[in-house]
């Protein structure tokens, strides 16, 4: 198994791309059309110079890598060779669907079909294509060469087969993984969302500021990074997805914060936009 290919090139379709490139695997990102696309070679190429650079990749991995990546608008010229496709688009399932459906038609009968959706569900996706078997959540987290975690969530009809492909492939990304069965926001968006949502009351109702809330969380709780910083990270459109989606399916505790709402009405998304909580350069 050699070829990956993965769909969205936005914050963690790039992720993905460089960790499978550095890991060995033969890589190809889809994502519309070339500007995106090139903003995310730009991206990933710099974080292999400075990854290098600074002594995290070696000579040779660098060099595969760099050959490896490979940039592709054509989703079924992108797709049709690949053993494994990541999906990483928009956090919508209308177009998620949608993705699979045109990935269903297009790539070999034995393709593993993953999604990194942080919320939704592979068992809807997978009903839509002829393959149930082999549709599975493989959810990376952001930064994705750091973060050490893939959940894998296993929907209704996933195989058993699937399940162990997907871990293999974690161990190849020097990852650990956990299975999850599928339920909405699996086990990580589940809780994380809570919490972010429960920090963004507290700075809409005036009880402390973003700063004073991220750092009670990381001096007084041991969080590695505050909630508000986490969803800066995230994205807080994305972050509203999720939200919206588990208000759907889980209920009222997860209505989202009005104050996530009105930043991203504004264009606030967080780090990628320059601005949500906190400013960036
Ligand atoms: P993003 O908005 O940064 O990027 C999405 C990308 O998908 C964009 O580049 C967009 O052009 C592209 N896209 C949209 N439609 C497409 C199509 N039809 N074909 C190809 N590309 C298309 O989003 P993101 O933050 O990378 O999130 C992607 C997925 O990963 C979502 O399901 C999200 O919930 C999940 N996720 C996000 C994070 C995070 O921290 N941001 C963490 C884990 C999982």
């Amino acid at each position: 198994m050699r070829e990956v290919t993965v769909i969205g090139s936005g914050v963690m379709g790039k992720g993905i791309a460089y960790a499978c490139a550095v890991s060995g695997f033969r890589v190809t990102l889809n994502d519309l059309n070339e500007e995106i696309l090139s903003r995310a070679r730009e991206e990933i190429e710099n974080l292999m110079d400075s990854s290098f650079h600074a002594g995290f990749l070696e000579q040779e991995a660098y060099e595969t890598a760099k050959r490896n990546l490979v940039y592709e608008t054509d989703l079924p010229a992108a797709a049709e060779k690949a053993d494994l496709v990541i999906e990483a688009v928009l956090e919508n399932i209308e177009l998620k669907i949608a993705v699979f459906r045109q990935l269903d038609a297009v790539c070999k009968p034995e393709t593993v079909l993953a999604t990194n959706t942080s919320t939704m569900s592979p068992t809807e996706i997978g009903a839509y294509t002829c393959r149930p078997d082999k549709v599975v959540a493989m959810h990376f987290f952001n930064p994705v060469h750091k973060m050490k975690l893939i959940e894998v969530v296993k929907g209704l009809e996933t195989s058993d087969e699937t399940v162990a492909f997907i871990r293999e492939i974690a161990t190849a990304l020097k990852k650990e993984a956990v299975e999850v069965n599928e339920f909405p926001g699996f086990v990580t968006s589940r809780m994380n969302c809570l919490i972010g949502n429960e920090a963004m009351n507290l700075l809409m109702e005036g009880v402390a500021s973003a700063a004073d809330i991220d750092k009670a969380m990381k001096l007084g709780l041991n969080h590695p990074m505050g909630p508000l910083e986490l969803a800066d990270l995230v994205g807080l459109d994305t972050r509203l997805r999720n939200m919206e989606y588990l208000h759907k399916t889980l209920g009222e505790k997860y209505r989202p914060c009005l104050l996530l709402v009105n930043y991203v009405k504004a264009g606030r998304l967080g780090k990628k936009s320059g601005k949500g909580f906190y400013e960036y350069e």
